[in-house]
């Protein structure tokens, strides 16, 4: 009977991270429906984007407030959380506080756990209310409705309740509190609990310690279904971002090799295409499976920070496009796929949908400038970009369904070398008008 605790403390955790490891699987493999993608150069310089980008969070300091605040959650909430690995240790063994056998060093990081947790907890309100009363515009845009917007929410009140278990765990822990050391912050929140007994106290600091460690669980199990998977997509991300010049375009190798050979006086305009030749890929991307699998890590790495879609100009010009919402319509095809794959055993059966047109207009997709301000603008490495070119590519390579004006200036290309509608030869007439 004594071990209930112990067997009962056991189940918890092998369920949560057992669940947490089977959607952990069904995230990789939804990122692996993307196309190859070769990132296996430059290790050095992806290591250190990783380490400036992710871990120092060096492009969230650009916008000062949200960034100090954000630095303040972040190291709090993962410095906090090592003190679960106490609990594990505690929950599995039957001990209270095993790592206080070290004595003082123990309770100097006690003391800075309740210090993080105090500023974690301040820092939370305050992007609370940024969020809800400030509203700050980049949170009300009009992708910021429903599901996402609550989950900016939730996360805040799940931080903030996380926060409050610890303190309230660390304050009526009497054994803990007798030793006056490690209590820096605890030692005020005790005389919340004055007058009551002994066991009403052990049985508070026993309900926080198992609401704390589960309300854990709960929140790594979230991750999956939240923008914040980005606390641990971001390390990977980052590392595998793009390392060429923002907005630069890849050339599609059959094309590359179609126009090589128009070019090579040396080659039979009517020879027959050789056996071995394989048939043209798709080019560009209507669904996901046309995307590469890093873009595919983008969709779900994003933040929904909308720190892109207040930088695009065409956003800002009122325009349908945000960048935000190619990532998260991304993500959400991406999840609708994967969901089609799990209930057919496997296999994707066709649902008559893609992105292109059921997620993203193509009236989205044409009003891009191709300024790179929203992949410069994101603080963990995504570039929005690439999917709105690999989109256009699709509908004028596979559809010839470009604009009527590009239409006309590509045609002006092919014909006459420029992208006027006259001959070379009279593109200095205009000189003879003077
Ligand atoms: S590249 Fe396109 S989507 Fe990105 S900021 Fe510029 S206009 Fe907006
Ligand atoms: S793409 Fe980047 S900047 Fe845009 S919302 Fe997502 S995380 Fe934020």
């Amino acid at each position: 009977m004594t071990y209930l605790p112990n067997i009962l403390f056991a189940i918890v955790l092998i369920t949560g991270i057992g669940y947490f490891a089977k959607n952990v699987k069904k995230l990789i493999r939804n990122i692996k429906l993307g196309l190859d993608v070769d990132v296996s150069d430059n290790k050095s310089q992806r290591w250190k984007n990783m380490v400036m980008i992710a871990l120092g969070q060096s492009k969230m300091v650009r916008r000062p407030i949200a960034g100090v605040l954000h630095v303040i959650v972040y190291v709090g909430f993962i410095i906090i959380n090592i003190e679960v690995l106490e609990i594990i240790i505690d929950g599995l063994l039957g001990t209270h506080r095993i790592f206080s056998v070290i004595g003082k060093p123990y309770y100097l990081v006690i003391n800075l756990f309740e210090i993080l947790a105090v500023l974690v907890f301040v820092s939370v309100i305050i992007f609370w209310i940024r969020r809800n009363i400030i509203k700050l515009k980049r949170f009300w845009k009009k992708e910021m409705t429903s599901w996402p917007k609550n989950d900016g929410n939730f996360i805040l009140y799940f931080e903030m309740v996380l926060m409050m278990l610890f303190l309230v765990m660390n304050a009526t822990d009497t054994q803990f509190q007798s030793v006056n050391s490690g209590n820096i912050i605890s030692q005020f929140i005790t005389p919340w609990f004055s007058g009551m007994s002994e066991s009403v106290l052990h049985t508070i600091e026993r309900t926080a310690w198992w609401l704390h460690i589960i309300g854990i669980l709960i929140f790594l199990n979230y991750l999956y279904f939240s923008k914040h998977l980005h606390i641990l997509l971001a390390f990977p991300n980052t590392y595998y971002g793009k390392l060429t010049p923002k907005g630069q375009f890849n050339n599609l190798e059959a094309v590359t090799k179609e126009v090589k050979m128009m070019m090579d006086p040396n080659i039979d305009p009517f020879a027959a295409p050789a056996e071995d030749t394989e048939p043209p890929a798709k080019f560009g991307a209507s669904d996901v499976q046309d995307l590469n699998w890093v873009q595919l890590l983008n969709a779900y790495t994003c933040t929904e920070c909308g720190r892109c879609t207040s930088e695009c100009p065409a956003n800002l010009t009122g325009k349908k496009l945000s960048p935000r919402k190619i990532m998260m319509d991304t993500r959400d095809r991406l999840e609708e796929v994967g969901k089609n794959i799990d209930k057919n055993k496997g296999v994707f059966k066709d649902d008559g949908k893609q992105l292109l047109g059921d997620y993203i207009t193509t009236e989205e997709l044409w009003a891009c400038t191709t300024c790179s301000a929203c992949v410069e603008a994101c603080p963990v490495s995504i570039d929005p970009l690439s999917i709105i070119l690999e989109m256009r590519r699709y509908l004028v390579m596979e559809q010839s369904a470009a604009p009527v004006e590009l239409n006309n200036m590509m045609t002006n290309i092919e014909n006459n070398g420029a992208p006027w509608p006259y001959n070379q030869m009279d593109r200095l007439n205009w000189k003879d008008e003077q």
